[in-house]
Protein backbone atom coordinates (compact mmCIF):
# COMPACT_ATOMS: atom_id res chain seq x y z
CA UNK A 1 0.00 0.00 0.00
CA UNK A 2 1.54 3.55 0.11
CA UNK A 3 0.67 6.34 2.47
CA UNK A 4 -2.88 7.38 1.38
CA UNK A 5 -4.03 3.60 1.82
CA UNK A 6 -2.17 3.65 5.16
CA UNK A 7 -3.43 6.69 6.31
CA UNK A 8 -6.71 5.19 5.74
CA UNK A 9 -5.90 1.91 8.12
CA UNK A 10 -9.34 0.61 9.86
CA UNK A 11 -7.04 -1.43 12.20
CA UNK A 12 -3.27 -1.69 13.16
CA UNK A 13 -0.98 -4.90 11.58
CA UNK A 14 0.56 -6.97 13.56
CA UNK A 15 3.86 -6.39 11.41
CA UNK A 16 4.53 -3.66 8.47
CA UNK A 17 7.60 -4.10 6.43
CA UNK A 18 7.95 -0.04 5.11
CA UNK A 19 9.97 0.33 1.38
CA UNK A 20 11.72 3.11 1.87
CA UNK A 21 13.73 5.14 4.89
CA UNK A 22 13.51 8.67 3.52
CA UNK A 23 10.97 11.41 5.36
CA UNK A 24 7.59 9.42 4.61
CA UNK A 25 8.66 6.02 5.48
CA UNK A 26 10.69 6.90 8.76
CA UNK A 27 7.75 8.45 10.14
CA UNK A 28 5.36 5.85 9.40
CA UNK A 29 7.90 3.21 11.08
CA UNK A 30 7.74 5.75 14.19
CA UNK A 31 4.51 6.14 14.21
CA UNK A 32 3.35 2.59 13.87
CA UNK A 33 5.79 1.62 16.46
CA UNK A 34 4.49 3.60 18.62
CA UNK A 35 0.98 1.93 18.39
CA UNK A 36 2.86 -1.70 19.01
CA UNK A 37 3.63 -2.54 15.01
CA UNK A 38 6.52 -4.45 14.32
CA UNK A 39 8.12 -2.56 11.34
CA UNK A 40 11.04 -3.46 9.36
CA UNK A 41 12.36 -0.61 7.25
CA UNK A 42 14.49 -1.58 3.89
CA UNK A 43 16.38 0.94 1.95
CA UNK A 44 18.89 0.29 -0.77
CA UNK A 45 20.83 3.87 0.48
CA UNK A 46 23.45 2.98 3.27
CA UNK A 47 21.41 4.85 5.33
CA UNK A 48 17.96 6.32 6.91
CA UNK A 49 16.83 9.89 5.94
CA UNK A 50 19.53 10.06 3.29
CA UNK A 51 18.85 13.59 2.11
CA UNK A 52 20.17 14.46 5.95
CA UNK A 53 23.66 14.70 7.61
CA UNK A 54 25.21 11.11 8.11
CA UNK A 55 25.25 11.68 12.10
CA UNK A 56 21.59 12.57 11.67
CA UNK A 57 21.00 9.11 10.07
CA UNK A 58 23.12 7.15 12.89
CA UNK A 59 21.98 9.43 15.55
CA UNK A 60 17.99 8.10 14.23
CA UNK A 61 19.49 4.65 13.59
CA UNK A 62 20.67 4.25 16.80
CA UNK A 63 17.30 5.72 18.52
CA UNK A 64 14.99 3.26 16.18
CA UNK A 65 17.06 0.28 17.52
CA UNK A 66 15.98 0.97 20.68
CA UNK A 67 12.95 1.22 19.58
CA UNK A 68 13.02 -2.25 18.35
CA UNK A 69 12.52 -0.96 14.49
CA UNK A 70 14.58 -3.09 12.24
CA UNK A 71 16.70 -0.40 9.84
CA UNK A 72 18.39 -2.65 6.64
CA UNK A 73 20.03 -0.32 4.91
CA UNK A 74 21.91 -0.70 1.89
CA UNK A 75 19.63 -3.41 1.46
CA UNK A 76 17.44 -3.03 -2.49
CA UNK A 77 14.33 -5.11 -2.40
CA UNK A 78 13.78 -6.96 -5.59
CA UNK A 79 10.16 -8.62 -5.46
CA UNK A 80 6.92 -8.79 -3.64
CA UNK A 81 4.32 -11.75 -3.60
CA UNK A 82 1.14 -11.67 -1.84
CA UNK A 83 0.59 -14.58 1.02
CA UNK A 84 -2.44 -15.94 2.54
CA UNK A 85 -1.47 -13.76 5.39
CA UNK A 86 0.60 -10.97 4.01
CA UNK A 87 3.54 -10.16 1.48
CA UNK A 88 6.36 -12.38 1.45
CA UNK A 89 9.35 -9.73 0.33
CA UNK A 90 12.58 -10.63 -1.22
CA UNK A 91 15.38 -9.10 -0.84
CA UNK A 92 18.66 -8.55 -3.50
CA UNK A 93 20.76 -10.28 -0.57
CA UNK A 94 18.42 -13.22 -1.05
CA UNK A 95 17.09 -12.47 2.16
CA UNK A 96 13.26 -13.10 2.40
CA UNK A 97 10.97 -11.19 5.01
CA UNK A 98 7.21 -11.80 5.54
CA UNK A 99 4.71 -9.12 7.06
CA UNK A 100 1.32 -8.07 7.48
CA UNK A 101 1.49 -5.60 5.16
CA UNK A 102 4.26 -3.91 2.82
CA UNK A 103 3.86 -0.05 2.89
CA UNK A 104 5.68 1.50 -0.80
CA UNK A 105 7.59 4.86 0.83
CA UNK A 106 9.10 5.17 -2.14
CA UNK A 107 8.71 6.88 -5.93
CA UNK A 108 6.70 9.83 -5.40
CA UNK A 109 6.26 11.99 -8.48
CA UNK A 110 4.66 14.18 -10.33
CA UNK A 111 1.37 13.53 -12.06
CA UNK A 112 0.86 15.74 -14.93
CA UNK A 113 0.95 13.23 -18.17
CA UNK A 114 -1.93 13.68 -20.55
CA UNK A 115 -2.92 17.34 -18.85
CA UNK A 116 -2.31 18.81 -21.93
CA UNK A 117 1.49 20.49 -20.84
CA UNK A 118 3.16 19.08 -23.65
CA UNK A 119 0.31 20.70 -25.81
CA UNK A 120 0.73 23.85 -24.65
CA UNK A 121 4.59 23.76 -25.22
CA UNK A 122 5.82 24.15 -21.81
CA UNK A 123 8.93 22.61 -21.21
CA UNK A 124 8.91 19.50 -18.91
CA UNK A 125 11.35 17.07 -16.99
CA UNK A 126 10.18 13.79 -16.32
CA UNK A 127 6.64 14.59 -15.54
CA UNK A 128 8.31 17.87 -13.79
CA UNK A 129 7.32 21.30 -15.09
CA UNK A 130 10.61 23.64 -15.29
CA UNK A 131 10.26 26.89 -14.48
CA UNK A 132 13.03 30.19 -13.38
CA UNK A 133 13.69 31.37 -10.48
CA UNK A 134 10.20 33.81 -10.32
CA UNK A 135 8.27 30.19 -11.27
CA UNK A 136 7.68 31.13 -14.74
CA UNK A 137 7.20 28.35 -17.24
CA UNK A 138 8.43 28.78 -21.00
CA UNK A 139 5.17 29.83 -22.00
CA UNK A 140 4.57 32.92 -21.21
CA UNK A 141 2.01 34.00 -18.37
CA UNK A 142 1.94 30.30 -17.34
CA UNK A 143 3.43 29.72 -14.14
CA UNK A 144 4.30 26.42 -11.95
CA UNK A 145 3.71 25.91 -8.05
CA UNK A 146 4.34 22.99 -5.38
CA UNK A 147 5.83 19.59 -6.16
CA UNK A 148 5.81 19.49 -9.85
CA UNK A 149 8.25 22.01 -9.60
CA UNK A 150 11.41 20.17 -9.27
CA UNK A 151 13.22 20.51 -5.45
CA UNK A 152 11.93 19.72 -1.96
CA UNK A 153 8.90 18.78 -2.11
CA UNK A 154 7.22 20.02 1.59
CA UNK A 155 3.31 21.87 1.68
CA UNK A 156 4.81 25.05 3.12
CA UNK A 157 7.24 25.46 0.06
CA UNK A 158 3.61 25.09 -1.67
CA UNK A 159 1.92 27.66 -0.22
CA UNK A 160 4.95 30.04 -0.39
CA UNK A 161 5.16 29.51 -4.37
CA UNK A 162 1.20 30.18 -4.74
CA UNK A 163 1.47 33.65 -2.60
CA UNK A 164 4.61 34.38 -4.64
CA UNK A 165 2.99 33.82 -7.88
CA UNK A 166 -0.58 35.75 -6.82
CA UNK A 167 2.03 38.65 -5.76
CA UNK A 168 4.02 38.44 -8.93
CA UNK A 169 1.02 38.63 -11.13
CA UNK A 170 -0.61 41.77 -8.65
CA UNK A 171 2.77 43.66 -9.25
CA UNK A 172 2.72 43.14 -12.60
CA UNK A 173 -0.60 44.59 -12.91
CA UNK A 174 0.62 47.54 -10.81
CA UNK A 175 -1.75 46.47 -7.71
CA UNK A 176 1.57 45.85 -5.82
CA UNK A 177 4.60 48.53 -5.83
CA UNK A 178 6.97 45.53 -4.74
CA UNK A 179 7.80 42.98 -6.94
CA UNK A 180 8.19 39.38 -4.34
CA UNK A 181 11.24 37.81 -3.36
CA UNK A 182 11.40 34.83 -4.76
CA UNK A 183 11.40 31.20 -2.94
CA UNK A 184 14.34 29.75 -2.08
CA UNK A 185 14.67 26.08 -1.36
CA UNK A 186 17.90 26.43 0.82
CA UNK A 187 15.42 28.91 3.49
CA UNK A 188 13.17 26.39 3.58
CA UNK A 189 13.18 24.32 6.86
CA UNK A 190 12.46 20.57 6.51
CA UNK A 191 11.12 18.65 9.54
CA UNK A 192 10.53 14.83 9.83
CA UNK A 193 7.97 13.97 11.96
CA UNK A 194 9.84 10.75 13.47
CA UNK A 195 10.27 9.99 17.00
CA UNK A 196 13.11 11.49 17.59
CA UNK A 197 12.27 14.54 15.36
CA UNK A 198 14.69 15.82 12.52
CA UNK A 199 14.85 19.74 11.70
CA UNK A 200 17.04 21.00 9.55
CA UNK A 201 17.24 24.31 6.89
CA UNK A 202 20.04 25.58 5.22
CA UNK A 203 23.66 23.77 3.42
CA UNK A 204 24.46 20.10 5.16
CA UNK A 205 28.23 20.44 5.59
CA UNK A 206 29.41 18.41 2.41
CA UNK A 207 27.21 21.01 1.03
CA UNK A 208 28.87 23.91 2.95
CA UNK A 209 32.05 22.58 1.91
CA UNK A 210 31.86 22.51 -2.12
CA UNK A 211 31.95 26.47 -1.98
CA UNK A 212 34.52 26.80 0.47
CA UNK A 213 36.25 26.28 4.18
CA UNK A 214 33.95 25.96 6.91
CA UNK A 215 33.86 25.39 10.57
CA UNK A 216 31.53 23.10 12.12
CA UNK A 217 30.00 22.78 15.92
CA UNK A 218 27.59 19.72 17.20
CA UNK A 219 26.16 20.28 20.74
CA UNK A 220 25.16 17.08 22.39
CA UNK A 221 21.66 17.18 23.97
CA UNK A 222 23.38 15.60 26.64
CA UNK A 223 24.57 19.30 28.44
CA UNK A 224 20.63 20.72 27.77
CA UNK A 225 18.75 20.24 30.83
CA UNK A 226 14.97 19.94 28.74
CA UNK A 227 16.75 17.41 27.05
CA UNK A 228 17.35 15.68 30.39
CA UNK A 229 14.39 16.05 31.22
CA UNK A 230 12.45 14.44 28.39
CA UNK A 231 15.10 11.72 28.49
CA UNK A 232 15.67 12.63 24.84
CA UNK A 233 19.06 11.70 23.18
CA UNK A 234 20.55 14.29 20.01
CA UNK A 235 22.62 17.05 18.87
CA UNK A 236 22.70 20.41 17.17
CA UNK A 237 24.85 20.91 14.50
CA UNK A 238 26.04 24.11 13.05
CA UNK A 239 27.64 24.72 9.78
CA UNK A 240 29.04 28.18 9.43
CA UNK A 241 31.39 30.02 6.68
CA UNK A 242 35.26 29.54 7.85
CA UNK A 243 35.48 33.49 9.66
CA UNK A 244 31.64 33.88 8.12
CA UNK A 245 27.62 33.51 8.59
CA UNK A 246 25.59 30.24 9.70
CA UNK A 247 24.77 28.35 6.57
CA UNK A 248 23.06 25.04 8.04
CA UNK A 249 21.54 23.67 11.55
CA UNK A 250 20.93 20.22 11.78
CA UNK A 251 18.97 18.77 14.86
CA UNK A 252 17.52 15.57 15.90
CA UNK A 253 15.74 14.68 19.15
CA UNK A 254 12.48 14.61 20.60
CA UNK A 255 10.49 17.76 19.97
CA UNK A 256 13.26 19.38 18.17
CA UNK A 257 11.45 20.42 15.04
CA UNK A 258 9.89 23.41 17.27
CA UNK A 259 13.37 24.72 17.29
CA UNK A 260 13.43 24.99 13.03
CA UNK A 261 11.93 29.02 13.43
CA UNK A 262 14.96 30.68 15.24
CA UNK A 263 17.17 28.37 13.16
CA UNK A 264 15.52 29.06 9.89
CA UNK A 265 16.44 33.36 10.84
CA UNK A 266 19.22 32.30 11.73
CA UNK A 267 20.51 31.01 8.14
CA UNK A 268 18.22 32.83 6.51
CA UNK A 269 19.47 36.11 7.67
CA UNK A 270 23.46 34.86 7.76
CA UNK A 271 23.65 35.55 11.03
CA UNK A 272 27.17 35.10 12.24
CA UNK A 273 27.55 32.73 15.50
CA UNK A 274 29.27 35.63 17.72
CA UNK A 275 25.68 37.85 16.96
CA UNK A 276 23.52 34.87 18.10
CA UNK A 277 25.98 34.36 21.05
CA UNK A 278 24.67 37.24 22.26
CA UNK A 279 20.94 36.27 22.53
CA UNK A 280 19.40 34.89 26.05
CA UNK A 281 17.85 32.17 25.56
CA UNK A 282 14.97 30.63 28.16
CA UNK A 283 16.15 28.28 30.82
CA UNK A 284 15.35 25.37 30.97
CA UNK A 285 14.51 24.94 27.69
CA UNK A 286 15.39 22.28 24.20
CA UNK A 287 15.93 26.28 22.75
CA UNK A 288 18.74 26.73 25.09
CA UNK A 289 20.33 24.21 23.18
CA UNK A 290 20.69 26.69 20.10
CA UNK A 291 21.95 29.24 22.10
CA UNK A 292 24.75 26.96 23.61
CA UNK A 293 25.50 25.52 20.08
CA UNK A 294 26.24 28.91 19.00
CA UNK A 295 28.00 29.62 22.10
CA UNK A 296 30.04 27.11 21.61
CA UNK A 297 30.73 28.08 17.95
CA UNK A 298 31.38 31.47 18.44
CA UNK A 299 34.63 29.78 21.74
CA UNK A 300 32.06 30.90 24.69
CA UNK A 301 31.27 27.29 25.80
CA UNK A 302 28.60 27.12 28.76
CA UNK A 303 27.42 23.37 29.20
CA UNK A 304 29.27 20.67 27.31
CA UNK A 305 28.50 17.42 27.63
CA UNK A 306 31.30 15.12 28.73
C1 LIG B 1 2.52 10.84 3.59
C2 LIG B 1 2.96 12.25 3.32
C3 LIG B 1 3.27 13.07 4.37
C4 LIG B 1 3.65 14.38 4.14
N1 LIG B 1 3.96 15.16 5.21
C5 LIG B 1 4.32 16.44 5.01
C6 LIG B 1 4.58 17.27 6.13
O1 LIG B 1 4.49 16.86 7.28
N2 LIG B 1 4.95 18.56 5.88
C7 LIG B 1 5.05 19.04 4.61
O2 LIG B 1 5.40 20.21 4.46
N3 LIG B 1 4.81 18.27 3.54
C8 LIG B 1 4.43 16.98 3.71
N4 LIG B 1 4.17 16.19 2.62
C9 LIG B 1 4.33 16.75 1.27
C10 LIG B 1 3.12 17.61 0.92
O3 LIG B 1 1.96 16.82 1.03
C11 LIG B 1 3.28 18.14 -0.50
O4 LIG B 1 4.50 18.83 -0.61
C12 LIG B 1 2.16 19.09 -0.85
O5 LIG B 1 0.92 18.46 -0.73
C13 LIG B 1 2.35 19.60 -2.28
O6 LIG B 1 1.31 20.45 -2.61
P1 LIG B 1 0.86 20.62 -4.12
O7 LIG B 1 -0.27 21.57 -4.08
O8 LIG B 1 2.05 20.91 -4.97
O9 LIG B 1 0.39 19.17 -4.58
P2 LIG B 1 -0.78 18.27 -3.99
O10 LIG B 1 -1.04 18.55 -2.54
O11 LIG B 1 -0.43 16.88 -4.39
O12 LIG B 1 -2.05 18.78 -4.76
C14 LIG B 1 -2.28 18.45 -6.10
C15 LIG B 1 -3.79 18.27 -6.23
O13 LIG B 1 -4.11 18.15 -7.60
C16 LIG B 1 -5.10 17.17 -7.73
N5 LIG B 1 -5.08 16.69 -9.11
C17 LIG B 1 -4.17 15.88 -9.70
N6 LIG B 1 -4.50 15.66 -10.98
C18 LIG B 1 -5.63 16.37 -11.21
C19 LIG B 1 -6.48 16.56 -12.36
N7 LIG B 1 -6.26 15.96 -13.52
N8 LIG B 1 -7.55 17.35 -12.22
C20 LIG B 1 -7.83 17.97 -11.04
N9 LIG B 1 -7.08 17.81 -9.95
C21 LIG B 1 -6.00 17.03 -10.04
C22 LIG B 1 -4.70 16.11 -6.73
O14 LIG B 1 -5.79 15.29 -6.39
C23 LIG B 1 -4.27 16.99 -5.56
O15 LIG B 1 -5.32 17.31 -4.69
C24 LIG B 1 3.77 14.87 2.81
C25 LIG B 1 3.46 14.04 1.74
C26 LIG B 1 3.05 12.74 1.98
C27 LIG B 1 2.72 11.87 0.82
Amino acid sequence: MTSEHALRLGTMPKSAIVLGGGVIGVEFASAWTSFGVTVTIVEALDRLVPNEEPEVSKALERAFRKRKISSLTGTPMTSVETTDDGVKVTLENGKELEADLLLIAVGRGPFTEGLGYDDCGVTMDRGFVLTDERLKTNVPNVFAVGDIVPGLQLAHRGFAHGIFVAEEIAHAEGKLDEAPEPVKDVEIPKVTYCDPEIASVGLTQAQAEQEGEVEVVSYDLGGNGKSQILKTQGFIKIVRRKDGPIVGIHMVGARMGEQVGEAQLITSWEAYPEDVAKLIHAHPTQNEALGEAHLALAGKALHAHG
